[in-house]
């Protein structure tokens, strides 16, 4: 048969080649409580998920280590004994048989219940298992709805998903192909993040495709080929060894600072929002985190969350960054990033947050609490207005009580924020760069849909440009956190314009070391002049 090629947007670059995996959206019409001669087929499919589950992790388990990535084999492992733990199980059954519960919410349920017990623990070792636990649960959720990845290893094919999704699902399969999509959508980044090869907006013909039919997914062209031809699978497992090499030899080399090669000091910082990407991240050198991104957790809550749901958590994120700089962001909710409880709200980012001031403060609260042993600092997203910060600053001050204040710093990700950018460095102590935001707004792009960010437009390099030269005057440090960062493109202009710190997605922190080890500061600081000078007629990039 020939090969057909289906075009998209390239959203996570690498090659990727396995059996579809078509994810079948979730049956509508449940029923809420199970009638009770029916509660004991209930238990039963709970507890085929729960086998299922096991089983999958096993496979899993054992293909890493395999691919000598004994670690995330010996996590994954863990996983797949709590999934036979009895107390789990005993759990699922007194839910189903009392209460009712259907078999997906009992399994959430009782895994959420067993996390809080291990959360609370002091042993911060099994503590971090909770989001395990978690995770888990949702796994198995999805195996009793059948919206389980039916092909581990192989390509996951959807109309569209989440960032949820593509976090839970992305570990399990070698790449992910979306009808839908963007390239900066949240889902993207998560696929970027975890290292899955992605392509986005490949259209309805993509649907056509059968379950289990071989596709090789190309997320750095934005293609996606059925029936490929002998050398281009070829090309893919190619891609593959050749990214696990990367890997292994980014940790090789994470000891090594990233300084360009006439001594500029970069920070390099991951982007993360959950345990896995922490724990990649700092296997790959990275010095601390530089954007947590908090709503990742929420994006199910039926209502603010808690001071102790924020607690449960962040605490085992935190741990194993003890004494390293660790940015949390408050809540980002809206856009795609929009829980039930606040659909149909218009704002975003800190406006929202602001309007429930009790859930401002139980997040900071819960920040100061959970991140006491690291350098912390925190981050207000989606800044238009001096007041939003100032708010801030006044809720975190009532917070502490008396004890001593983290940094604050201003994400610059919208036209109002990079115009008052010299006010907020004034008042702040780091500025963090979105340029995802940033280039989708002021080009007047759809970040669900768009199909490219590109921060080299004249007007939005101009505002980077006016914000880093903000920072500096007021001495204070300026991370890029959007997804530039970590674009070999772009990070040359970035580091030429005087960014100090580069954010970017776990499974790229030892790549944008090694290609910030790569660059001439020099040359860098001409080229970002130069294209200052190409775009807005003047010279620009000075005294960097
Ligand atoms: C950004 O907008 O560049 C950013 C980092 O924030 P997020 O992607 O979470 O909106
Ligand atoms: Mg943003």
């Amino acid at each position: 048969m020939m090969e057909r090629t289906l075009t998209g947007f390239a959203a996570a670059p690498g090659l990727a080649a396995g059996p579809v995996s078509l994810l079948r959206p979730i049956p509508e019409g449940s029923p809420r409580t199970v009638p009770a001669q029916d509660r004991g087929k209930e238990l039963e499919r709970a507890r085929r998920a729960l086998e299922d589950t096991a089983n999958q992790l096993e496979e899993l388990a054992s293909r890493l280590r395999a691919e000598g990535r004994s670690p995330e084999a010996d996590i994954v492992e863990t996983g797949s004994l709590m999934a036979r733990d009895p107390g789990l199980e005993a759990a699922v059954g007194a839910l189903v048989l009392e209460e009712g519960r259907t078999a997906p919410s009992a399994l959430c349920e009782a895994a959420e219940a067993v996390a809080d017990g291990l959360a609370r623990l002091p042993d911060k070792l099994l503590a971090e298992r909770a989001d395990d636990v978690r995770s888990l649960g949702r796994r198995a959720a999805a195996s009793a709805l059948g919206t389980r990845v039916g092909h581990a290893g192989g390509v996951l094919v959807a109309a569209n998903l989440g960032p949820a999704d593509v976090a839970e699902l992305g570990g399990q399969v070698r790449g992910v192909a979306l009808a839908g999509g963007g390239v900066t959508a949240h889902a993207a980044i998560v696929a970027r993040s975890l290292g899955v090869p992605m392509v986005v907006g490949l259209g309805l013909e993509l649907l056509e495709v059968a379950d289990g039919e071989t596709v090789v997914v190309d997320g750095t062209r934005g293609q996606l080929v059925r029936h490929p031809l002998p050398n281009r699978l070829a090309a893919a497992e190619e891609d593959r060894a050749r990214r696990r090499l990367a890997r292994v030899q980014a940790v090789a080399r994470r000891q090594e600072p990233a300084q360009t090669r006439d001594g500029r000091r970069l920070t390099v910082l991951a982007n993360a929002a959950s345990v896995a990407e922490v724990r990649e991240a700092l296997e790959q050198g990275a010095e601390g985190v530089g954007l947590l991104r908090t709503e990742l957790l929420f994006l199910e809550a039926r209502a603010w969350p808690s001071e102790a749901d924020h607690v449960r958590f962040l605490a085992p994120l935190l741990a194993p960054l003890a004494g390293r700089v660790v940015t949390i962001r408050l809540l980002d909710f809206g856009g795609d990033k929009t829980p039930p409880f606040l659909a149909g709200s218009a704002g975003r980012g800190i406006e929202l947050q602001l309007e429930a001031p009790e859930a401002l403060r139980a997040q900071l609260g819960a920040i100061l609490a959970a991140a006491a042993d690291t350098q912390l600092r925190i981050l207000v997203p989606m800044v238009t207005r001096l007041g939003q910060v100032r708010a801030v600053r006044q809720a975190l001050l009532a917070v502490a009580d008396g004890r001593s204040l983290p940094r604050l710093g201003a994400m610059i990700e919208t036209r109002e924020a990079a115009g008052k950018a010299r006010e907020l460095a004034a008042e702040l102590d780091f500025l963090s760069l979105g340029t995802n935001d940033l280039t989708q707004s002021v080009l007047g792009l759809d970040r669900e849909s768009s199909g490219t960010a590109p921060v080299v437009h004249p007007e939005v390099l101009r505002l980077v440009d006016v914000t880093i030269r903000a920072g500096r005057e007021r001495g204070i440090p300026v991370e890029v956190c959007g997804e530039a960062a970590s674009d070999p493109a772009t990070i040359p202009l970035l580091v030429g314009l005087g960014a100090d710190e580069l954010s970017v997605g776990a499974a790229r922190v030892g790549e944008v070391r090694e290609l910030v080890r790569g660059l001439e500061y020099a040359a860098c600081r001409e080229l970002a002049g130069r294209s200052l000078l190409d775009q807005t007629g003047h010279a620009g990039a000075q005294g960097v």
